[in-house]
């Protein structure tokens, strides 16, 4: 029998109320998560859960706002996040906070701070977690977006570079994405790094005169995201430019040997594409995004960040982690439509008549829900035909109909939605006669 998806197709929830509208509306950038999105991302968090008990994450939830710091020396200051998209909140007491505009330094903060070194070691963690960019918004991009991601703390070993990667290509699978690309890069440690962005200095000093206004600042500031640049102008000098491989120390390479390694043993088919360096300050070695097809902007990315917890002030702790972007897979899942099975909620509706009816139609409620059998419900409507016409379009096998002279006699009619047919059941033994036919 085909179910609906509740509220699949509706467009209900934007109909003003009496044709009066509230004078509010959403925040620019930020919306509201209405129950048609989450027949896609109930779906997601369902992945990442069951992703996660199989490679052993655990879960974990910090608090939206921090203090501002962590997040300059941590993601640092000269990556766009920090210098352009903090909601800053001047407290009192507590200096200035900032609305998390991603879930990584507070992840190590909280790792460190808790003391779960000393006992998930290395600290594997998943998280689900709405995060915070002041942006321009346009499609894809807002400013209140919920992220899904991973973080192995504690660990340079190259085999959780891979498994991080091919967890979250799990998630994608589960959710039925289909044709998801990995491009990943090196970029080295911190010694080797400066070689390289040595070179890419000499190689950009007389083009920057010709490229756009954000590479010259990149250019001084922060070298290694001249490749990040996508402005059409800036095009032909990326692909020229020269590449981390060339460049990097042994060990490095060696690293990255590995993490290649791993992935193909895991036959994971990847990209190797030397300009991807990502945004954020504090990575090192592996970096990593994810395209699906049709979608023009990554779904996800992350990569090594081996010296954070340093940076934070915290011991030494290589790291690695990802994120993607929720919001970002729901669209990529329209986009391929992804079809996802409807299912049936609701196995019963009660339907009442009366006062007494409708009260003890409450308390009956309460005894399905004892027994976990889902039973729908409409007690704003009052007439039998009305209430009947929703059980119908519910598509329940059942409907429960208790009237004045049932609730009098202690009985209730059981009718079967698909034949018509009724019988009369006591209302002591109808959860367990509802249980022994669903
Ligand atoms: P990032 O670490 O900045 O690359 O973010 C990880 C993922 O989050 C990206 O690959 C996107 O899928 C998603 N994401 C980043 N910024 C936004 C945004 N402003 N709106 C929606 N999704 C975003």
């Amino acid at each position: 029998m085909p179910i609906k998806i509740p509220y699949a197709k509706k467009k209900v929830e934007k109909k003003p109320t009496g044709g009066k509208k509230i004078p509010f509306q959403s925040p620019k950038g930020m919306h509201d998560r209405l129950p048609a999105d989450f027949v896609y991302i109930d779906k997601i968090e369902k992945a990442i859960k069951k992703v996660s008990l199989f490679y052993g994450f655990d879960h974990i939830e910090t608090p939206l706002l921090e203090d501002i710091r962590l997040f300059e020396r941590g993601t640092g200051l000269t990556s766009e996040i920090v210098q352009k998209q903090m909601f800053a909140v001047k407290t009192k007491g507590d200096g200035v906070l900032a609305l998390r505009p991603e879930m990584t330094p507070g992840v190590v903060r909280a790792y460190v701070e808790n003391g779960l070194l000393y006992v998930a070691n290395p600290g594997k963690f998943f998280y689900y977690s709405p995060v915070f960019r002041y942006e321009q918004p346009q499609h894809g991009r807002f400013r209140q977006f919920y992220q899904i991601g991973f973080e192995v703390l504690n660990s340079d070993d190259a085999a959780y570079d891979a498994q991080i990667i091919l967890a979250s290509l799990k998630i994608f699978e589960d959710v039925k994405l289909k044709n998801v690309t990995v491009k990943l890069n090196t970029i080295g440690c911190k010694n080797c790094r400066n070689t390289y962005v040595k070179k890419l200095k000499e190689y950009y000093k007389n083009k920057v005169g010709s490229m756009c206004h954000d590479c010259a600042k990149r250019y001084s500031e922060n070298p290694l995201r001249l490749l990040d640049c996508k402005q059409e102008k800036c095009q032909p000098f990326k692909a020229e430019a020269p590449q981390t491989l060339d460049f990097i120390c042994t060990a490095c390479k060696a690293h990255f040997k590995s993490v290649l390694e791993f992935l193909d043993g895991g036959q994971v088919p990847y990209l190797i594409d030397a300009t991807l360096v990502r945004g954020l300050d504090y990575y090192s070695r592996t970096v990593f995004e994810f395209f699906a097809e049709g979608v023009d902007f990554a779904i996800g990315g992350g990569g090594r960040y081996d010296y954070l917890s340093e940076t934070l002030g915290g011991p030494k702790m290589p790291a690695v982690g990802s994120a993607c972007g929720v919001e970002r897979m729901v669209e990529a899942m329209k986009l391929q439509q992804v079809h996802i099975a409807p299912k049936q909620l609701y196995k019963a509706f009660l339907i009442y008549m009366g006062d007494q009816a409708k009260k003890q139609g409450m308390l009956l409620l309460d005894e399905f829900y004892k027994a976990g059998i889902p039973v729908k419900e409409s007690f704003a409507k009052e007439s039998l035909k009305s209430q009947l016409r929703l059980a119908d379009k519910e598509k329940v096998d059942y409907a429960l109909i208790l009237g004045q002279r049932e609730v009098f006699e202690e009985v209730i009619l059981l009718r079967d939605m698909k034949s018509g047919t009724q019988e009369t059941v006591p209302l002591k033994k109808i959860v367990a006669e509802l249980k022994k036919r669903v």
